[in-house]
């Protein structure tokens, strides 16, 4: 099999350790397999993206050697890889998905059910909903003033997908509760549509990103087969929390590749802190980029089924 796997930050902040943690371990399991790396720039949300942002990722890849093959410019097989180019794509699998009633209207109020329109990453809420909106009449609807969002309409359904460090995972899906929002009421399409889509359309066969998302994947896997993708194979690890437990995020002070480059660290140096903490280095040292694809083999990384990881944040 052709190994395609997909690194897709959303330009959103500056990276910091937990996302350079995720792009280097796809990075080497995927060039120690001879894969290809997909750049995906995820940013549908236009209000919290920004272009020096994508910039500073491209920056911070390139500053610890860690290449792609298809990204925002240039080459790539399968539409741009840039969620705001894609819209078209988007656009015609929800009207096609809404011609054969796959996905319906809903009305409800923000303050009645909670939805994101970004990853729902741990901690944050996950959208619960009652199926209110499911079987409105056609003259109910015509009724309502107000713009709706779209859902999927899910049937009753298992879902199976295997994860690297997980085994196979089962998980029911139910009509009503799991009738996760495609589109929001304010037009944009929201991340679990765009991001299956891409994973499917893209050819994608692994995804690695942090476990936060494990509960996501469900809805995904379930939507990427329903559209007739192949499921990818997942990758969900463990996430860096500092000494606290509070998972990295862009709002702590002094994680972002850029502050630790400016305090003189080198990629080799952030190299060996990342095995380190993959268990796959015992003490810290210097590892270069090709020490590292010759050296440390994946299945060595022991640390890599926790659940967390703690990093000494000062
Ligand atoms: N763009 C998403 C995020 O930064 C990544 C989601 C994914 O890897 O599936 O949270
Ligand atoms: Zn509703």
């Amino acid at each position: 099999m052709d190994i395609r796997s997909r690194f897709a930050p959303s330009p959103t902040g500056r990276m910091h350790l937990g996302n350079i943690w995720i792009a280097f371990l796809n990075w080497l399991w995927t060039r120690q397999r001879g894969g290809k790396i997909i750049l995906r720039m995820e940013d549908i949300d236009r209000d919290r993206c920004r272009k020096e942002y994508e910039e500073g990722i491209l920056e911070d890849l390139s500053w610890m050697g860690l290449d792609f093959d298809e990204g925002p410019e240039g080459i790539y097989s399968y539409g741009p890889a840039v969620q705001s180019r894609r819209y078209d794509i988007y656009d015609s699998i929800l009207s096609a998905m809404e011609k054969k009633g796959h996905i319906y209207p809903c009305y409800c109020s923000r303050s009645r059910i909670h939805q994101v329109l970004s990853a729902p990453h741990e901690g944050e809420a996950r959208p619960v909903y009652d199926g209110h909106c499911r079987n409105l009449t056609p003259e109910e609807r015509a009724s309502m003033t107000k713009n709706p969002c779209w859902r999927v309409r899910m049937e009753e359904s298992t879902i199976s997908f295997t994860d690297l460090f997980y085994g196979t995972i089962t998980r029911t899906l139910k009509a009503g509760a799991d009738d996760f929002v495609v589109r929001r009421a304010d037009g944009l399409v929201a991340y679990q549509l765009a991001v299956s889509i891409d994973d499917g359309e893209m050819g994608i066969t692994h995804v690695f990103r942090g476990n936060d998302l494990l509960d996501s994947t469900p809805g995904q896997a379930w939507l990427i087969q329903k559209l007739g993708y192949q499921v990818p194979t997942y990758g969900h690890l463990p996430l860096l929390v500092d000494t606290r437990g509070i998972r990295l995020s862009k709002r702590q002070k002094g994680i972002t590749v850029r502050e630790l480059r400016n305090r003189g660290l080198r990629p080799e140096d952030l190299i060996g802190l990342l095995l380190h903490l993959a268990g796959g280095l015992p003490e810290l040292r210097p590892v270069s980029l090709k020490e590292a694809l010759e050296d440390f083999p994946f299945e060595k990384l022991t640390a890599l089924q926790k659940k967390h990881i703690v990093l000494p944040v000062s």
